[in-house]
């Protein structure tokens, strides 16, 4: 018999014990290494069985183990040693503390998913985790970001693998209470609720889950609350489960009632309002549209104040290069939810503009969310260098007339949190040789502080403890089917002594999982090489609706099961955080193999580097910014392939090159038992890497470069009763109404001898028609530098600001400037207008632009 509801009795802890209940329900226990130690040493095995959680642990454990640890001292000790760290933990200044000069009093971050830990299942992929490690980093850092998401009451799903190789998915429902979230009450004691009001009289609540991670409160919003319709009940089911209305749905929740939701905790708890909003990814644009019609309702503002206010602190992070991996809605349904009472005081038409594909090569019959996310954010990023610059030219029809370069989207790479993604017996070196667990400084190349024979030593011991895992995996997923017994041959699977490569990831076509079987003989050599074999760890999970995707999974695990490979390539179900942090510090080497530019950024292979791995790569991504030539090897792309098959089979053929003749070969080479050159590339990767690949560098990044301009902004368009963003607003429709008959009349330059040479200046001046625009509203530039044969400038060309001289006349007004020429070579320059004001973060933000002809 099915129980339709389950949930956890608490037991009552002795006095004693009783900070358990506090330790178990801060997450940080889930990056702190003696913490998780503690309550998994409460019951070893019964800690394996439940998924590896301590609220579930105190749930299951009965009243009897309970009260022989509570008379335990040695116990009793560690708990109350365990509080005080946690205590000390919570407390105290940090990095952000000690940040000098002006400072966000809070940041709201949204994202569809949060990837914290194994045991809560609410992420599918990197865009989760990351999330993740977003929040643990910002609480390492003392940085008072509020994360807001949904509570999917399944999750995302477990994968199984059949007899026949198909993936087969299911969802075991979750218990909020009994995995350590706590219900947000108001002030008398019952619980917050929200409330979206729908077209057709519908309405749409949710309570509020609070997930303490560490000192970041994480809100997540739950529509099974009793006072919904079975309709609504079923919003919040699953992660990116249904399509079309359900998902739209989702994404009003996360938004407009993720807003709501953080006023609520604010009100309830005294704390400050953020005055930063960071979206990752487009999802949770709608938090743009309730925060305009708060100030319309609340603060009496136009629409366009409203606008300027929310673009001057919002953040927005795009992460797909990829058309088919944004949100798209038919404009009619958007337009129905705007017409309706859900965003008070809006303006529908005007509202609905703001994510319609109106644009070059766009459809204007579509709602485009990461196109509202780019009117709603006047700070936008990518998330590494490369996938700033496809994103600049993705998106650059937005800003028609602009340089694809100087498209106001910048770049932050990505980074893993160290102390989630480092395996505990490199902690536990590290703490040996350096003092501490984790820092950027750590010089993992000082044979002094760390030997040969030490480090290789943890690192076979962590290949060790992967081949056991994979052995007992694979045996239960055995057992779980036909006969009940696992097969013999599963005792011998993988061998602690061969070299291991890793890979696993979601499976998009892009990320091409079946890349390495483009020549079965040929990778059958590799595995079956009696000198020196290969063998490759593989897990992945497709999306539900993915058949493409369940395909390649099942030409792989068929692949696999080969009697002649079987044991040397090995696919694991059920890929997740836990699997995750086994899998990747028992690999010798990372593969990813991407269709170039596609792979937005990629953490898993910065999350192996940290544990020693050197990664295998098409050079996308992060790893087209640091491979640096002795942290691994780069997959050369085929970029003249003339078809998908050519280009495949070229980038294949070079992956068995590469670990053929230099993976192979470098592994293999001993002395004393010990790959002294390999090692060498294992102590350069966790040096360099170590310095660069983690999200407390990447939080700290977010801060600076984005959290305290917007800050600054909204502080500035907010003073005076907001006069600054009516200011902005009507600057800027002041120059939208003239910018069409803004023109440069002439450019004059004089000064250049007919042979220039360095060191020569050169008299630039231009007269502008500004037609009403006053010259205080406007920059005109000089762009310079070097030309190519097209002569057009080089993409690092520089601006010179010209500066208005004597009056207007005729309409005209003279700019001019004296440039010294510094470079030399094939030179050339053009004089163009931008409009100019304190509050725009990039002169060419508003697409107005006039160049000279
Ligand atoms: C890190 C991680 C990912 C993302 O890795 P990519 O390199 O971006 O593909 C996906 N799933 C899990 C379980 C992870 O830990």
């Amino acid at each position: 018999m099915k129980a339709i509801r389950t949930f956890t009795v608490r037991p009552v802890l002795a006095e004693s014990l009783a900070p358990l209940n506090r330790l178990a329900s801060n997450w940080r226990w889930s990056w702190s290494r003696a913490t998780h130690a503690l309550f998994a040493s409460m019951d070893p095995d019964l800690w394996e069985r439940i998924g590896g959680n301590p609220s579930r642990m105190l749930g299951a454990l009965g009243q009897d183990r309970l009260d022989e640890l509570a008379r335990n001292d040695e116990f009793v000790a560690r708990v109350g040693a365990e509080d005080e760290r946690l205590n000390a933990y919570l407390g105290g200044d940090r990095w952000f503390q000690q940040l000098e000069g002006a400072k966000p009093t809070g940041i709201a971050y949204f994202s569809p998913e949060f990837g914290v830990d194994g045991s809560l299942p609410q992420y599918s992929g990197g865009l989760g985790i990351l999330a993740g490690d977003h929040l643990k980093s910002a609480s390492d850092l003392g940085v008072p970001l509020t994360g807001v998401g949904l509570f999917y009451r399944a999750g995302y799903f477990r994968q199984s693998i059949g007899d026949d190789g198909w993936q087969r998915e299911s969802y075991p429902l979750l218990d909020p209470y009994g995995l350590g979230l706590t219900l947000l009450r108001d002030s008398a004691g019952s619980p917050v609720e929200i409330t979206l009001d729908l077209p057709g009289d519908r309405q749409l609540h949710a309570r509020v889950w609070v997930a303490d991670i560490g000192r970041i409160p994480l809100l997540l919003l739950d529509s099974e609350t009793p006072a919904n319709s079975e309709e609504m009940r079923r919003v919040t089911d699953r992660l990116y489960g249904g399509g079309g209305e359900h998902r739209l749905l989702q994404e009003l929740l996360l938004g407009v009632g993720g807003v709501r939701a953080v006023r609520a905790f604010c009100e309830v708890t005294g704390r400050a309002k953020p005055d930063v909003y960071h979206t990752n990814e487009g999802h949770a644009g709608f938090q743009g549209l309730e925060r305009m019609s708060e100030l319309i309702t609340q603060d009496h503002l136009g629409f366009d104040a409203a606008l300027a206010q929310v673009r001057a602190s919002t953040v927005f992070t795009t992460h797909t290069p990829v058309p088919a991996g944004i949100d798209r809605f038919p404009r009619d349904l958007i337009a129905d939810f705007l017409a309706s009472n859900l965003f008070a005081g809006l303006d529908p038409g005007r509202a609905l503009a703001l994510g319609l594909e109106d644009y070059d090569g766009g459809d204007s019959g579509v709602f485009n969310m990461a196109v509202l996310g780019l009117h709603l954010g006047q700070h936008a990023n990518g998330v590494s260098v490369l996938h700033g610059e496809v994103s600049r030219g993705m998106f650059g029809a937005l800003w028609p007339g602009v340089d694809t370069d100087e498209v106001p989207i910048t770049s932050i790479t990505n980074g893993v949190h160290a102390p989630t993604w480092v395996h505990p017996s490199i902690k536990g070196l590290s703490e040996r040789a350096f003092g501490d667990a984790h820092s950027a400084a750590h010089d993992w190349t000082d044979r002094a502080a760390i030997s040969d024979g030490e480090l290789w030593g943890v690192r076979s011991q962590m290949k060790s403890e992967l081949v056991a895992e994979a052995r007992r995996r694979v045996g239960a997923a055995a057992r779980s089917h036909g006969s009940g017994v696992a097969p013999a041959w599963i005792e011998d699977l993988l061998d602690p002594d061969v070299l291991t490569i890793g890979f696993a990831r979601r499976v998009p076509t892009y990320k091409r999982l079946t890349l390495m079987l483009r020549d079965p003989e040929r990778l059958t050599r590799l595995l079956t090489d009696p000198e020196r074999p290969v063998q490759i760890v593989i897990g992945g999970k497709s999306h539900p609706a993915d058949d493409s995707g369940k395909i390649l999974i099942q030409q792989l695990v068929r692949f696999s099961r080969d009697p002649k490979v079987r044991g040397r390539i090995v696919f694991l179900p059920d890929y997740d955080i836990t699997l995750a942090k086994s899998l990747y510090p028992g690999c010798d080497v990372w593969l990813n193999n991407p269709l170039r530019p596609l792979e937005a950024c990629g953490t898993s292979g910065m999350k192996a580097a940290l544990n020693g791995v050197l990664n295998l790569s098409i050079l996308d991504g992060w790893w087209d910014e640091w491979f640096d030539g002795e942290n691994g090897w780069a997959i050369p792309t085929a970029d003249t392939a003339s078809s998908d098959e050519e280009r495949d089979d070229a980038e294949a053929t070079s992956l068995y090159d590469l670990i053929e003749h230099q993976l192979v070969p470098k592994f293999y080479e001993r002395e004393g038992g010990i790959p002294l050159a390999w090692l060498g590339m294992v102590r350069h990767t966790m040096t360099e890497l170590g310095k660069k690949a983690t999200s407390d560098r990447m939080v700290q990044e977010y801060v600076t470069r984005l959290y305290v301009p917007a800050a600054e902004h909204d502080a500035a368009l907010r003073a005076d009763g907001f006069a600054g963003a009516r200011e902005l607003s009507a600057f800027v429709t002041r120059v939208k109404e003239s910018w069409r008959d803004v023109r440069i009349d002439s450019v004059d330059s004089s000064g250049i001898p007919a042979q220039a040479q360095a060191g020569d200046v050169l008299e630039v001046s231009a007269g502008v028609r500004l037609d009403g625009l006053s010259p205080e509203d406007v920059a005109v530039e000089l762009a310079y530098g070097r030309t190519d044969e097209d002569d057009d400038l080089a993409r690092d060309h520089a601006l010179y600001r010209l500066t208005p001289v004597g009056e207007t006349v005729d309409g005209v007004t003279r700019f001019t400037g004296i440039l010294p020429l510094t470079v030399t070579g094939s030179f050339g320059y053009t004089v163009r207008v931008v409009p100019t004001h304190p509050q725009l973060v990039s002169p060419v933000e508003l697409g107005l632009i006039t160049y000279a002809s």
